[in-house]
C-alpha cells in the first residue's frame, strides 16, 4: 500500500511528495516487527531506489513468508533524484543534515520532521531485535568479502 508522507505546495506550481510503501505479511501478527528501509535522501545515489524495488518485488513474492510490516522510503529527496542532483534543488540543502527536521522549520525541515514522526524512530528496537540486525549487517560484510569470522578462518585453513 502506498501511503503518501509528505505533500507541500511548492512556490512554482510544483509539488514536495514524499511516499512509503507498506508491505505486510499475510501471517501479520499484532506484536510482528515492523522494518523501515530509508532510501534517497542524495539524489546522485541511486542504488537505494535499486535496493527498495528489489525487496519489495521479492517479499510481494513470498508474502506467504512475511509475518510483520516493511515500510519502504525509496525516495526522501524526491526532487534531487528527479534532477540526479545530491542535494535537494530547494536551498541547495543536503537532506541527511536536516533530520530530525522541526515543524516550524523550513519546507525541508518540516518534510523531514513529518518523515520521523512516520519513522517512530528509537521506539521499536528493542535489544533482541537490534543484536540480529548487528548480525545481518555483519552477514552483508561476508558478502561483500569485508569481514570473515573465526569459523570462516578456520573453515579456510
Ligand atoms: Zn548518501
Amino acid at each position: 500500500m502506498i501511503e503518501r508522507i509528505v505533500e507541500m505546495e511548492l512556490p512554482a506550481g510544483e509539488k514536495l511528495i514524499i511516499e512509503k510503501n507498506r508491505i505486510q505479511g499475510e501471517r501479520l501478527r499484532p506484536d510482528a516487527a515492523r522494518l523501515a528501509i530509508v532510501t534517497g535522501s542524495h539524489g546522485d545515489e541511486l542504488e537505494g531506489q535499486y535496493i527498495c524495488y528489489e525487496t519489495a518485488r521479492r517479499l510481494k513474492e513470498g508474502l506467504q513468508f512475511l509475518s510483520g510490516t516493511v515500510d519502504i522510503y525509496p525516495a526522501l529527496n524526491p526532487l534531487g533524484i528527479d534532477v540526479v542532483q545530491r542535494t535537494s534543488p530547494l536551498g541547495n540543502v543536503d537532506m541527511n543534515r536536516v533530520f530530525p527536521g522541526s515543524p516550524d522549520g523550513t519546507l525541508l525541515e518540516q518534510a523531514a520532521a513529518r518523515i520521523v514522526e512516520d519513522l517512530e524512530v528509537g521506539n521499536r528496537i528493542s535489544p533482541e531485535y537490534g543484536s540480529r540486525i548487528v548480525d545481518g549487517i555483519f552477514n552483508v560484510m561476508k558478502l561483500l568479502g569485508m569481514w570473515k569470522d573465526r569459523e570462516d578462518m578456520l573453515a579456510q585453513g
